[in-house]
Order: C-alpha cells, then structure tokens, then sequence
C-alpha cells in the first residue's frame, strides 16, 4: 500500500457542507477552490464543476499527473492533491450534486462517476507501476550473494589453566583415581574444623580467609580444594582415590605472584595398608606428568595441620636439570630444584573427623596451585596474565599440553 499521511477521507468535509451553492462563481476558472485548512467553512460547492468540459479538463488533468508520479509517495500526495483530499476538484464537484435542480442531477452525477472511476483507473495504473519497480529494486538493493564467505568468528582458546588441570586429571584418572568436586562456598567445618584446624589453631590465620554474609554463618569462600577431601570420605565407600581439581579463594593483594583467586589441583588416596612409599611412587608420576620425565623428586619435612608426616615436594629444574652450579638458572634461581607443592600421609584426626578407622585405613593426600605450575612450566612472570583474558595469551599456551 503506498504510504498516506494525509487525510484522504473524502467523507469528512460533509460534516461542513453548506446547504446551498454559493453564487458568485467565477466560471471561467479552471483550478478549483482548494479548502484551507485554517478556515472555519470550507469551500463553496461549484456546481459549475459538474460541466461536462470541466470535468473532462479535470479528468485529463489530474490523470496526466498522475500518469508521471516518481515515486508512492508523490503518488500519495496526488492522490489527495486531485481524487479524495479534502480540497480535490472531484470532491468539490461531488458536493455541487446535490445543488442542481433534481432533473439534472442523475446525468451530471454519472459523468462525475465516471471522471472519478477514470482518475481512480489512472491512479490504480501508476501505482501498481511504481509499486512493481520498488519491489524490483529492493530485490536488487537486498540482494544476499550466498557465495561471498561468511562473517567468521575469531576462534578464542581454552585458558591455560584449564588446559594444564585436564592434563593433569588424566594422568591421575590413568591411575585409577576418580575426579571430585565441590562447592565454592563452603562451610567452616569442611574447610577447616574437618581438617585439623579448629577455631584457635594458628595455621587459619595464614589462610587469610574470606568470609560470606551473614556473619556467623560458618560460610566462607573455600581456601583450599581440601573440603573436597572431607565431602568425599564422607560420601563415597572406601577406599577412595580422588583427584579434586577447583578455584580457591584468598584475602589476598594482586602483585606479581599472587591473585585472590587461584586455582588447585589436589590428591587423595585413602586404602587399607597405604604408606609414605606410594605417596612418593604417585607424586613422582605427577611431577614428571607435569615437567616431563627423568626428573627427580624429593621430599622435605614441613608441616600442614592435616597431615603428618608433611612435606614439601620439590622436583629437578627442568631447565637446568639440577646443573645450575655450572650456568646461572632463572627458572629455579640456581636452586637446582622447583617447589611443586606440599604432601603428607592424611592426618588420623581428618580420618576420625569423617567417621573412619585410622587403625584400619590410612592414606596420602597432595596438593598444588596450578597457577604456580603454569608459570614455571610455562616461564610466565606474572599471575595476572591468567585473570586478564588477553586471548593471544591463551592461544601460545592453551593449547597443547
Ligand atoms: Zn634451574
């Protein structure tokens, strides 16, 4: 339909029309009285415009108009301009009908239909003309070439991260191990009072914990993947070989080398006969999983509330390969060896806190923070590369293993 904003209700001057034709008229005038808006009345009927010439004069004139609109919108305003706007000739000589005497009324009301279906006929000709050459340029205009190549997507990568923890699961599902998993928000009692850290003990403070409203709540942002340890002893049959990779949280400042947010990977094995000697066979697997084989390992004593024995697990410079007294050695600061995480045999205490028989079973558990094994496996200075999101970051080291 073409688009009118105008009133093109040839209905509503009636509302107006005057009861009797205006005398006066000058007949020999070939434009019509166009009604003006602003005036009250609206033009005088002309019953001189029912005179077989004149409306011929319209008809022509109005349909050659017509005949050469450029466009629907122009053809709109011609349409009001001569056929149904309020002030068109045809309109006007509509209203002079009822003025003539009753004889002639008939006749000259067929002529004035006829003009009317004429104009009409013209109008309906150039529209469905111009009508036709719009939809032939829009088809031009929206034309889609199928063959031209899509709009592709930048391909992003898989976070280093996650790419050195699936890596790292696999070894351990390779031995058997079971992935667990656990919540972020965690209770106090899973993430300490479980794990041989009760409200005064001296290694919380270390945590830097972050806590969760409402305050007394017992709820925190988990500091270790450790809970997972706790959850699962408690809901799954001995014995148990997990392996709980997850993010941790610590009230911790952004600089270099440390992120509120860090990710962990850790194990545990919980079996009847278990000792010190399967935790050294395990993580020795792990480390070269982690840095490649041929590398030693060794353990230094430490201490960790939730295990006893604990040690630290370092492992031979990877780059050096433990020769750093002969050339200077970044990765390892010519230590020869790279801390990789701490260990022990699983605290009686955490074994009892989760209803089993220390006489019976006994276990080992491991841990380590993956941004940390990123950054050496990878010699990647800052920590913060891994929370910025930089993707050409993520495409050198997501991928591969
Ligand atoms: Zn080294």
């Amino acid at each position: 339909m073409p688009p009118s904003t105008q009133n093109a209700d040839p209905n509503r001057s009636n509302a107006h029309e005057p009861s009797a034709a205006t005398a006066g008229d000058d007949p020999g005038r070939v434009e019509p009285n166009r009604a003006d808006p602003n005036r009250a009345d609206p033009a005088p009927a002309d019953h001189n415009a029912l005179d077989p010439d004149r409306l011929d004069q319209v008809c022509a004139q109005a349909s050659a108009a017509i005949a050469t609109a450029g466009d629907l919108d122009e053809l709109a305003a011609l349409r009001t301009l001569h056929l149904d706007g309020r002030g068109a000739p045809l309109v006007l000589a509509r209203r002079a009908l009822g003025a003539l005497p009753q004889a002639e009324r008939a006749a000259a009301g067929r002529r004035h239909n006829a003009a009317a279906a004429s104009v009409r006929a013209a109008y309906e000709a150039r529209l469905a003309e111009l009508t036709a050459e719009r939809d032939a340029r829009v088809l031009v205009e929206e034309r889609v070439d199928v063959t031209l190549p899509g709009a592709r997507r930048p391909r992003g990568a898989r976070h280093p991260l996650t790419t050195l923890s699936d890596h790292l699961v696999d070894v351990f599902v390779a031995m058997g191990y079971e992935v667990a998993e656990g919540p972020e928000v965690e209770h106090d009692w899973f993430n300490f009072e479980a794990l041989n850290l009760g409200p005064d003990h001296p290694a919380r403070s270390s945590h830097d914990t972050l806590y969760v409203d409402p305050v007394g709540s017992g709820l925190l942002l988990r500091t270790h993947t450790s809970p997972v340890q706790i959850r699962t002893l408690l809901s799954r049959p001995l014995p148990v070989y997990v392996v709980c990779p997850g993010r941790t949280y610590r009230n911790d400042a952004v600089d270099a080398t440390h992120s509120p947010v860090f990710g962990q990977i850790e194990g545990l094995a919980v079996d009847e006969g278990i000792t010190m000697a399967d935790l050294r066979g395990t993580l020795e697997v792990f480390a070269q999983a982690l840095f490649g084989s041929g590398l030693a390992t060794r353990l230094r004593p430490s201490y960790f509330p939730f295990t006893e024995p604990s040690a630290e697990l370092d492992v031979t410079c990877f780059a050096c390969r433990g020769e750093s007294s002969r050339q200077p050695c970044r990765v390892c600061s010519d230590e020869g060896w790279i801390e990789v995480g701490g260990c022990g045999m699983v605290d009686p205490n955490v074994l009892v806190a989760c209803g089993i028989d220390p006489t019976r079973y006994s276990g080992f558990a491991f841990g380590m923070g993956l941004e940390r094994a990123a950054m050496i496996r990878h010699d990647v200075h800052e920590i913060r590369d891994f929370v910025d999101g930089d993707v050409r970051f993520g495409l050198a080291l997501g991928t591969g293993n």
